[in-house]
């Protein structure tokens, strides 16, 4: 029926052309138009093919046109080395030490190019004592390169100025069925790669694929290989699940498989803690949304809310102890950072934003005298009152607190005055020797006890 339509439609058979292993899929079957493709990874592309080398936009650029999504990025695939490539564009540089990719720049946009590369046979490989893949470094064909990527949908390489797909693996038909599968035995390749098992559970939420039963029936047996991978590489991992947009569906997806506990401390934290489960779920779904619908997210927002129900919990432990409000939360603050920083390597630069969130918290429950207005006006403000929403919401505090903040942030003055409510807080004495947290309290504008 499609093909007699298509040879209507184009005047003779679409028809798809096999070399060797590869099948050569005509735009009049795939239907992605080049017009699809970003103008700087064009102009790669063409510029390589003009200089006598094969060059295809690869991976996941080519799987989202097919799925009708927008491709994040475009990625190049190409048979020059990465001096070849630095000598076609003068605006490029070589990055990486483990692969050598090269990054052309055209205004905005940078193309990430890299030469193909291929698996390095079992023998020759060098691997950890569990197997894993120490080294993939070697230049290959398109081929080889084909065979080195995780699934078959993320191996099609496509040809801007034919318009044609080159399919290696039947990536074309899984696409088609909606399917993700793993190229080569599932097993090796969990082996080689233990991410590979997260990246599973990520793409087949975020494209809201199904997982092949047989990439899928090895993961629970391995998943404990995942505890050999660096910190940094697994946090990398976490952070490009956290912030897809389908953070909600992935978590929920690691959960089924068994996939969060005792691998990921962060997962332990998200799903370990009753009370704050459902704030952190509501933070998450409130980041799906934003990045829906294009808005920035910050990584620090978000482990902020990931730590809050940590933070909450030792600052009530030390006030029961005895310690004073704010020096409490400074403590609980610390404390709960160190741990983190030593299981998960959440990057310090992350610190001063997480704590300015976490600081402001107590300042929403003061409603009089002058201490709103200097509220409203610390440049924290709008972050800081985001994530108390997300407190109120999940039921931890009043919602009557949000929504008194939501009127009186654009009340007028006489409005205002009718909302403060009477300063019952102690005032600030002046002491001649200052008591020991004052600095403290002042930074917080808590009155000190
Ligand atoms: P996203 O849309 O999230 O960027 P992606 O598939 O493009 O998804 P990248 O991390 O950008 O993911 O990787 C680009 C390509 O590199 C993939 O499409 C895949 O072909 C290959 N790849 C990435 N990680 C691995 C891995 N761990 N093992 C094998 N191939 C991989
Ligand atoms: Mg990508």
């Amino acid at each position: 029926m499609i093909k007699k339509l298509l040879k209507r439609v184009f005047g003779k058979a679409a028809r798809i052309r096999v070399e060797g292993k590869c099948h050569i899929i005509p735009f009049e079957v795939h239907g992605v138009s080049r017009s699809g493709i970003s103008p700087a990874a064009r102009k790669v592309t063409d510029g390589l093919q003009a200089a006598g080398y094969a060059a295809f936009v690869v991976g996941g650029a080519v799987r989202d046109l097919l799925l009708d999504r927008h491709p994040k990025d475009f990625d190049i695939a190409t048979n020059a080395t990465p001096e070849d490539v630095r000598r076609v564009f003068r605006r490029s540089r070589i990055i990486g030490r483990r692969f050598r990719l090269v990054h052309v720049l055209f205004g905005e946009e940078t193309v990430e190019t890299s030469t193909f590369r291929r698996m390095i046979e079992a023998e020759d490989a060098q691997t950890d004592e569990h197997g894993r893949l120490l080294r993939d470094n070697e230049f290959g064909d398109q081929e080889q390169d084909a065979a080195r990527r995780d699934f078959t949908a993320n191996a099609l390489f496509y040809d801007p100025s034919t318009q044609e797909i080159y399919d290696y693996h039947n990536g074309y038909a899984d696409i088609r069925a909606n399917t993700l599968r793993m190229i080569g035995d599932p097993a090796v390749r969990y082996r080689e790669d233990p991410v590979r098992m997260l990246r599973a559970v990520r793409l087949s939420a975020k494209l809201g694929m199904k997982l092949d039963a047989a990439t899928a029936a090895p993961i629970f047996g391995m998943k404990e290989l995942l505890s050999n991978v660096p910190q940094a590489r697994l946090l990398d991992e976490m952070l490009k699940l956290l912030l897809s947009g389908h953070a909600l569906e992935c978590i929920k997806k690691l959960r089924a498989m068994d996939l969060h506990h005792g691998l990921l401390p962060m997962l332990d934290v998200i799903l370990e803690q009753p009370l704050g489960e459902k704030f952190v779920m509501l933070a998450l779904e409130n980041t799906d949304q934003r990045i829906r619908e294009d808005k920035s997210v910050s990584p620090a927002f978000l482990f902020a809310a990931l730590l809050w129900h940590e933070v909450l919990a030792s600052w009530k432990t030390r006030q029961e102890a005895g310690e004073r409000p704010v020096a409490a939360l400074h403590e609980a603050m610390d404390e709960v950072l160190a741990r983190q920083q030593a299981q998960l390597a959440i990057p310090h630069r992350y610190d001063a934003f997480m704590k300015e969130i976490w600081l402001l918290q107590p300042r929403f429950e003061q409603r009089g005298g002058q201490r709103p207005v200097r509220l409203l006006s610390q440049p924290r403000f709008r972050a800081a009152y985001d994530f108390l929403l997300l407190r109120c919401e999940s039921g931890e505090v009043d919602a009557q607190l949000g929504l008194w903040w939501d009127e009186f942030q654009d009340a007028s003055d006489e409005r205002r005055a009718e909302m403060l409510q009477p300063d019952e807080a102690p005032k600030k004495r002046r002491r001649r020797k200052k008591p020991a947290g004052a600095k403290a309290a002042a930074q917080a504008d808590l009155p000190i006890e």
